[in-house]
Parts: C-alpha cells; sequence; structure tokens
C-alpha cells in the first residue's frame, strides 16, 4: 500500500529541532465544538495618547519618547534580565540547578503610527526596520557577554502582546536559549557528517517539490516547513548562505521588507483579520566563533486555525504527548498561494 500523506495518519520529523508532529489529516472534516473568540475591535488611532511607544509619549519608568519619524528603540522599562547581573551558579546534585543570566531586552517601534502593522506598511517605510535590525543585532552581539540576540515580534491580543502599537523586542542574552541551541545542534551535526548546510540543502528540495512554497523573490523564500505545527505557520529562509542579519546587503534588506510585507498581507487575507502571530528570527551566536553551519531565517507562528475567531490550542496529548495538526503543511501552503498581496 503506497503512503499517502494526504489520507494517513503520520509523524513527521523535524530535522532543525529533531522533534515530530502528529499529522491526522483525516481528521479535518471532523465539527468543531470549541471556542469562539471574539473579534478584536480593528480601528486604531494614528496617535494614542496613553501608548508609551507613541511619539513624546511618557513611558512607565518615566522617560519621554522623542518624536521619532522612523523607528525607535529603547531599554525595555521591565526588562526580563539585565546587563549588571552577578554569575551566580547553584547546582545540588544535579537536580536544583540555576544559572545567573545577564541580558540586555530592547523594545523597537517599527513605525511613529500607533495603527499601522507590517502588512501596511509600505517597503520604503520597512526599511528602516531592516536597518534597525542589522545595527542592533551588530550592537549588541559585539558585547563581551553577549552570545546570542534574540528578536522577535508578538502581533495581536491572541499572542499576548498588550500593545497594538507596530514594534518588537530584542533579548540579547550570555547564554544560547533553547530554541537555537537545538537547531545549532541539528545544523553543525549535518555540516559535519554531510559538509553541507542543512536549510541550503532543505531549500533545494522544496524549490524542487514546489507545494509548500507559498513565493519567494530573489532572496528569500516563504514556505510552510513540512514539520509545521501551527496551521499557518511558515519559515521564510534567506536564499544564499549566510549566518546573520548583519550579513544583509542592501538588495537583500529591501528584499527581505517584501518578503515580510507579502507574507503579513497574505495572512491578513486569509481571514479577512489583522493576523495574529508570533515571529522571530533565528542567526548565529554571538560567541565570537565563526558558525559557518547557521543559515539565516525567520519563523511565525500565528495561532488561528479556521477563521478569525477559531484558533489552535496547544494543549492534552500537545502538552503531554506530542504536537498534533489536521490540516497538512501542503493544503495550507495552497491557501496562502491563493491569498492576494495587495490590501
Ligand atoms: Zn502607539
Ligand atoms: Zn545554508
Ligand atoms: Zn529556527
Amino acid at each position: 500500500m503506497a503512503f499517502d500523506l494526504k489520507e494517513y495518519p503520520h509523524r513527521r520529523f523535524n530535522p532543525l529541532t529533531r522533534q515530530w508532529v502528529l499529522v491526522s489529516p483525516h481528521r479535518t472534516q471532523r465539527p468543531w465544538l470549541g471556542q469562539v473568540e471574539k473579534i478584536a475591535g480593528e480601528a486604531q488611532p494614528a496617535y494614542d495618547p496613553a501608548c508609551y511607544m507613541c511619539p513624546g509619549n511618557t513611558r512607565a519608568a518615566g522617560a519621554r519618547n522623542p518624536d521619532y519619524k522612523t523607528t525607535l528603540v529603547f531599554d525595555n522599562d521591565y526588562p526580563a534580565s539585565l546587563p549588571d547581573t552577578p554569575a551566580g551558579d547553584l547546582d545540588v546534585n544535579g537536580l536544583l540547578v540555576a544559572r545567573g543570566e545577564a541580558g540586555i531586552c530592547r523594545v523597537v517601534c517599527f513605525s511613529p503610527r500607533h495603527d499601522l502593522t507590517i502588512a501596511r506598511m509600505s517597503i520604503e517605510e520597512l526599511r528602516p526596520v531592516m536597518d534597525l535590525w542589522v545595527e542592533q543585532s551588530r550592537e549588541l552581539g559585539s558585547r563581551e557577554f553577549i552570545n546570542y540576540v534574540q528578536i522577535f515580534e508578538n502581533r495581536g491580543a491572541m499572542m499576548g502582546a498588550s500593545n497594538p502599537h507596530p514594534h518588537c523586542q530584542i533579548w540579547a542574552s550570555a547564554s544560547l536559549p533553547d530554541e537555537p541551541a537545538k537547531e545549532q545542534l541539528a545544523q553543525q551535526e549535518y555540516q559535519t557528517t554531510r559538509h553541507s548546510c542543512l536549510l541550503c540543502d532543505y531549500l533545494t528540495l522544496e524549490r524542487e517539490r514546489g507545494e509548500r512554497i507559498i513565493f519567494e523573490n530573489q532572496h528569500f523564500t516563504v514556505l510552510i516547513p513540512f514539520w509545521a505545527i501551527w496551521p499557518f505557520e511558515t519559515l521564510v529562509v534567506a536564499r544564499e548562505h549566510f549566518g546573520s542579519l548583519t550579513e544583509l546587503t542592501n538588495d537583500q534588506k529591501v528584499a527581505l521588507a517584501d518578503a515580510l510585507k507579502r507574507l503579513t498581507t497574505r495572512y491578513d487575507h486569509l481571514f479577512e483579520v489583522s493576523f495574529p502571530y508570533s515571529m522571530g528570527f533565528h542567526q548565529r551566536p554571538t560567541d565570537g566563533n565563526p558558525h559557518p553551519e547557521w543559515h539565516l531565517h525567520a519563523h511565525f507562528y500565528p495561532p488561528l486555525l479556521r477563521s478569525a475567531t477559531v484558533r489552535k490550542f496547544m494543549v492534552g496529548y500537545e502538552m503531554l504527548g506530542t504536537p498534533q495538526r489536521d490540516i497538512t503543511a501542503e493544503s495550507a501552503a495552497a491557501g496562502l498561494r491563493e491569498m492576494k498581496e495587495t490590501s
């Protein structure tokens, strides 16, 4: 009997994290009796006097935002980690283990406009955001005690974003966080054993097959990874091999802005709602080693499943067993391929 991924339950392997996902395509017809989310009010004012990110406003700790015209970066007023944390160490029989963690947490506003999103910004407006990501990766990464720079965006109340003002966060840390640590191990071993790059080889395979590719431009390919867990999870992969945002050329910065804008616009059209997601870049650590195994990419993890109000939950079997999805990566990609790229 042929093994039909469209029909039969199966597990798929994520070679980047070495985790499995259970795919149950036969269940996509089952009736939905779960929670229906309320659609959040969409319209936002261009300026909100109560927003701590809008130009000229005062932030929680008392600092006042300048009257900025493009982007703004500032140290998080409630940082998760602090730069001058002592290197403490606790180890009781390998069972009670803790370490001091030094780090820097920043907030980056994409625009002075309170009511925009990446999808609603022009390439010209997004370009300074690319420049800032590059500068911040370089500046924070060059600090002696910083070994990893994590840039991420939580978009929408469903993802816990407390403020609709378009912004992201940068958490730079002394240690390598768990997700990039898993990916580093996989990429290193792949390079050692196959003398090639895991994501370069994966991208070649996906471009030959085409069934999970949503679109691409000259420098980036956007696809639903074979092993995606979230219904409309995507991977934005650099088409050339390089490991860090700091290596982006001017052309690649424009292409990245183009890819992010086109992807988020397609997302918005999928359920005709400003699409919530968590996204972030994975790039090589800044520990002073060259890390030729690293291939720059971004992950988008949107929670929505079937409509603007029906989200996927990671509960039950997913907390206790392994992540599971019904709609296949291939049909999710087909859905996003049909979406418009204009608002
Ligand atoms: Zn604002
Ligand atoms: Zn590569
Ligand atoms: Zn990654």
